[in-house]
């Protein structure tokens, strides 16, 4: 059994990935944090996400927990105590399953630093749809080429911190690797005002916040005379959950490093 440790519990990840991991036949609880002073700290688990008691109380800091568990989940909102969970999770050789987005370069940088010594699975979009979408944009790309503009349009909810999603990010660096592009110097976020005629090489990134909306993105190859699209729509925070629980064995077993959902899927 392997025993799963939550960071950010309360969250609206941290409620699925915790009852999915309890559906799980191999999968148990072992822990759950909060930031210092949240109103769940000290509760025990079962009545933080709805079910029976657990025997286990919310924590204000990942130590707490490492002794407890074999791998560490985070999904936080903001990126930063993620950062923090990696550096004690590698430090107590804990693999973690991290889908934080809004991360920064360098935060990325000092999480994998981190990370070194165990296995970690970090990945903006934990849907197999998207997994899979992301090789069909690149070779999409690769195909069309040139004389198609790549656009991607996202929209999610209203609660939602940072723009664009993560997913836009990666679906935006798999157009410009089918494309042979640098994503950095061919990225254009929004457009306004009088922005001129679009470049034949810039790659169009556009952020929708509104409602409930799970996240949905669309690819756009928009050539003279014809117009394609790739889209995906999650209707369920469970599309993500489920591939967090496809995810945590696969950590629990890897050797250290970092890997992405197409390792768990078997696509590389
Ligand atoms: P949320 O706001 O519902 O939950 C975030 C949780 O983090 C909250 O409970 C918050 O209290 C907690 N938190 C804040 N500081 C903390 C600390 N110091 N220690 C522990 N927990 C702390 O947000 P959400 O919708 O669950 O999303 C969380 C993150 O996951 C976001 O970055 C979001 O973009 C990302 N996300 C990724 C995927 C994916 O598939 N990779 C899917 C959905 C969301």
């Amino acid at each position: 059994m392997i025993k799963v440790g939550i960071c950010g519990i309360a969250g609206r990840m941290g409620q699925r990935i915790s009852h999915l991991t309890l559906e799980a036949e191999e999968l148990d609880l072992g822990g759950g944090v909060e930031f210092p002073g949240h109103p769940v700290i000290g509760k025990d688990i079962g009545e933080v996400i709805g079910i029976p008691p657990k025997g286990i109380s919310v924590v204000d800091t990942v130590e707490a927990m490492t002794d407890n568990v074999d791998v560490i989940t985070a999904f936080t909102a903001p990126p930063d105590p993620t950062v923090v969970a990696a550096e004690i999770a590698g430090r107590a050789g804990v693999p973690m399953v991290i889908g934080t987005t809004g991360l920064s370069p360098d935060q990325v940088e000092t999480m994998t630093h981190a990370l070194k010594n165990v296995a970690c699975v970090f990945a903006p979009n934990f849907s197999v749809g998207v997994t899979i979408l992301v090789q069909l944009v690149e070779e999409a790309a690769r195909i069309l080429g040139g004389d198609y503009d790549a656009e991607i349009v996202e929209a999610h909810h209203r609660f939602k911190t940072d723009a664009p999603s993560g997913t836009a990010y990666a679906l935006a660096e798999a157009a410009a690797r089918g494309l042979n592009r640098n994503l950095q110097e061919v990225g254009v976020y929004g457009r306004y005002g009088d922005t001129g005629e679009r470049t034949r090489e810039e790659i169009g990134v556009h952020a929708i916040r509104a409602g409930d909306i799970v996240g949905e993105h669309t690819i756009m190859f928009g050539g003279i005379g014809e117009t394609i699209e790739l889209v995906h729509r999650a209707q369920s925070r469970d599309t993500f959950a489920s591939g967090v629980i496809r995810a945590i064995p696969f950590a629990a077993g890897a050797t250290p490093g970092m890997y992405d959902m197409r390792d768990v899927l078997g696509l590389k």
